[in-house]
């Protein structure tokens, strides 16, 4: 058996942050391999902004993260106008949308291409190969992986598939069942990207780990505590699969916490859409999240303006739920007449619910659907200036993207953060 191959660098899981460490590292001048266990490079950026790819902010303020001031650190004073450069240098053309930064042409696959097309020439890329071992080999200073791959390639499915994803399923199938062999990789420095399921790396690099739990992703709620015992609460049910722009504001012991304006999702058990992906982040069950439907009107000039429409239409007292016709959709209104019931149908009483839609927090939900995991290894274990492990846990070992204990709001900042961090990593020696 000839020796192994020693790279400069093996990276482990070629996504956002991977990928953008092997660029940095192969630009450092660094032999470079890079080890991902799926059948293809980089196939989850095509699942990120519904297709589209939010990859960054045109603004990327260190508060949306969760640790502001370690985000601050590794991502520089000017993160934005480093990322301008890294996408420009990859040749990606980007546009901003509302602040959100998405490639020109709005497609996914043509940042995961950028990619790909940077990264291909120089270094070596391995797919299908999965890291069932690692150690540090003291005499030759670098680390042993024990990798396994299939013994052969994949076979192209006998029926031609035009179809990217199809043909991911496909592969991804016949990966499954593929009889595979071990054989041994040797890097002078290992970068862990392995994304948000970090806790089976950790082990094998005798790293510590912080448990992760899902975040950005729906959060399950019942109308709040006052309602709990009301059979009548089941109208919430009832709003299943309503849009509502309006403001969400966090409560928590009576404080408000945070507060936010954007689309929600009715769901029968709760509340979805962007914005209550951010709320995901930051809620707790017993926690109180308050919908104002009226974000633009004080409480006082909402009850004026119910007061002139009663004068035309009628007292909301005798009208109830029709009272809101014309002016919210039929079953908020009627969701709010019934549970306007213990206070009376007044002016004053409607205005209020509709600036203080009262919903009691029970936990997040879907978290199939979740975007991404806190938690992860912490920043306590590595250098920030180069996000590499203290050598007194392990020696010529960097983390970069979510596979560290960092999460941040919608709007392309874990993106960011994966880049940025990315870079970090692979350009450190
Ligand atoms: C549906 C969805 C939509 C999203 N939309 C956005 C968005 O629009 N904007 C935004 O900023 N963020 C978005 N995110 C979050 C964003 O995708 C992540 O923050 C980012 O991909 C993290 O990059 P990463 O490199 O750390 O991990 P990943 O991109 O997850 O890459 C990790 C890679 O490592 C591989 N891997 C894992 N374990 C191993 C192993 N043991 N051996 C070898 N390889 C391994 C995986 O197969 C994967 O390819 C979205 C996430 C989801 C799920």
């Amino acid at each position: 058996m000839p020796a192994p191959i020693t790279y400069d660098v093996a990276i482990v899981g070629g996504g956002a942050s991977g990928l953008a460490a092997a660029i940095a590292a192969a630009r450092a001048g660094d032999s470079v391999i890079v080890i991902e266990r799926d059948v293809e490079l980089g196939l989850p950026i095509l699942a990120t902004g519904n297709g589209r790819c939010n990859l960054s902010n045109a603004h990327l303020d260190p508060a949306r993260y969760r640790h502001p001031d370690i985000a601050r650190t590794v991502m520089g004073e000017h993160p934005e106008d480093e990322l301008a450069a890294f996408f420009d240098s990859i040749g990606l053309l980007t546009c901003e949308v509302d602040g959100r930064l998405y490639p020109y042409s709005k497609r996914a696959d043509s940042v995961r291409d950028a990619l790909l097309m940077a990264v291909a020439p120089h270094a070596e890329l391995r797919t299908c190969t999965d890291i069932v071992g690692a150690g540090f080999d003291e005499a030759d200073a670098c680390w042993r992986l024990e990798i396994s791959r299939p013994t052969k390639p994949l076979s192209p499915p006998k029926k031609p598939i035009t179809e990217f994803k199809a043909l991911v399923r496909a592969l991804r199938k016949e990966l499954r069942c593929a009889e595979r062999t071990r054989e041994t990789v040797c890097a002078r420095r290992v970068i862990i990207a392995c994304g948000g399921s970090s806790e089976h790396m950790a082990e094998m690099f005798g790293l510590p780990h912080i448990a992760e739990e899902p975040v950005l992703c729906p959060v399950a709620c019942r109308p709040a505590d006052f309602l709990r015992h009301d059979p009548r609460s089941i109208a919430f049910d009832h709003l299943d699969g309503l849009r509502v722009d309006c403001r969400l504001s966090l409560i928590r012991d009576g404080a408000p916490l945070w507060t936010e304006d954007g689309e929600v999702l009715f769901r029968s058990y709760g509340i979805s859409g962007i914005v209550v992906f951010d709320l995901s982040r930051r809620c707790s069950a017993g926690d109180v999240v308050e919908i104002d439907l009226f974000p633009i009107y004080g409480e006082a000039e909402l009850v004026r303006l119910f007061e002139a429409r009663a004068a035309v239409f009628g007292d909301p007292a005798q009208m109830t739920a029709p009272w809101f016709c014309g002016l919210l959709d039929g079953r908020l209104g009627a969701y709010i007449a019934t549970i306007a019931e213990p206070d009376g149908h007044t002016c004053g009483a409607y205005a209020h619910l509709a600036k203080h839609l009262a919903l009691e927090v029970l936990g997040t939900s879907e978290h199939a659907s979740a975007q991404v995991r806190r938690g992860g290894i912490p920043f306590s274990a590595v250098t920030l200036s180069d996000l590499t492990v203290r050598p007194d846990i392990a020696p010529a070992l960097t983390i970069c993207g979510e596979a560290l204990d960092m999460d941040a709001d919608c709007g392309g900042f874990n993106l960011a953060w994966a880049w940025l961090s990315g870079l970090r990593a692979g350009a450190g020696r």
